[in-house]
């Protein structure tokens, strides 16, 4: 039974949602981010955060995985100025529906002004509104970008252990750790973070507060990134309490924070009926027969193997 606390599902297929809820995975948090095509209007932003809380988590849902999401504006975008500052005027509105788990993700992509007063504000209001936050960290000049993330948060007043600072790798971990935040670790092919290289890791510091997750989007990436991963740990000898708290129980206890998210939305779900429709819109097409099914028992399967 597994989370994956960050996956871009408006860019994965059907297939995805199948293949993740067949590996293990009983829920998923997607981040609001970039979505390659830089939005040009505050509209189409505002459309797309609706439909982070609308029709993705019922598109989830007719797969048996329960679907929660973060909200926030991402740092590439903080720089159109006129586009941040209509979707800011937004976000306090969507941050406050039903299975939001927290702001984010939010941060620095060039580490530009635009970015860091963005990133300020948006602290500000994860405050004001008492959610976690999810910090994405910069690919370039990550470094420094990691360290300053968490400068700023403590700047504004953001207590560490709400705070997820991700897409961590073997330089950022330790300072992270130390300062009491929550590391995230994206298992990404070939940029951010193999999964043996994160065995390793799992190896050295253990697991407490580092959290798994497959951070897959429209790029080159692997939606089953958390199932592939704890069970590579495994198979390399990593305490099954450990790959339990990486993959489920720490991405569990740090969103929960937001009262959203709890163990019993998965342990005791809703019918999948895929009759249902949402919007008048289903996820069937032609004359498929649809899926109607109690989920699986998940509360019986507890040991990851
Ligand atoms: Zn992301």
């Amino acid at each position: 039974m597994y989370i994956d606390p960050h996956a871009h599902m408006v860019s994965r297929t059907t297939d995805d949602y199948e293949a993740m809820a067949a590996a293990g995975v009983v829920a998923l948090i997607e981040p609001a981010f970039w979505v390659g095509q830089p939005r040009t209007f505050v509209g189409t932003y505002v459309d797309y955060l609706s439909s982070l809380v609308g029709w993705e988590r019922f598109r989830a849902g007719q797969f048996g995985i329960r679907h929660y999401c973060t909200i926030g504006l991402n740092s590439k975008e903080a720089n159109n100025e006129a586009l941040a500052e209509g979707v800011m005027e937004w976000l306090p509105r969507f941050a406050m529906k039903e299975g939001v788990v927290a702001i984010g993700e939010i941060g620095y992509d060039e580490q530009t002004p635009l970015e860091e007063k963005y990133f300020r504000a948006q602290l500000a209001l994860a405050k004001e509104l008492a959610l976690p936050v999810m910090v994405h960290t910069p690919h370039r000049d990550k470094k420094r970008g990691t360290s300053r993330s968490m400068d700023v948060c403590e700047e504004m007043g953001l207590d560490p252990s709400w705070v997820v600072i991700d897409h961590n790798n073997e330089e950022t971990v330790r300072e992270t750790l130390d300062r009491g935040y929550w590391a995230g670790f994206s298992i990404y092919p070939s940029t951010k973070m193999g999964n043996a290289r994160m065995v390793e890791l799992l190896r050295h510091y253990g697991g407490d507060r580092i959290i798994v997750d497959s951070a897959c989007d429209w790029g080159i990436s692997d939606c089953l990134g958390v199932a592939k991963t704890a069970r590579l740990a495994l198979a390399s000898g990593i305490d099954a309490q450990v790959v339990r708290q990486v993959t489920y129980a720490n991405a569990l206890c740090v969103y929960g924070k937001s009262g959203q998210i709890h163990e019993s939305d998965w342990l005791d779900p809703p019918e999948i009926d895929q009759r249902t429709l949402y919007e008048g819109n289903s996820i069937l097409r032609g004359g498929r027969e649809p899926r109607i099914e109690h989920p699986r028992q998940a509360a019986d399967d507890l040991l990851i193997d």
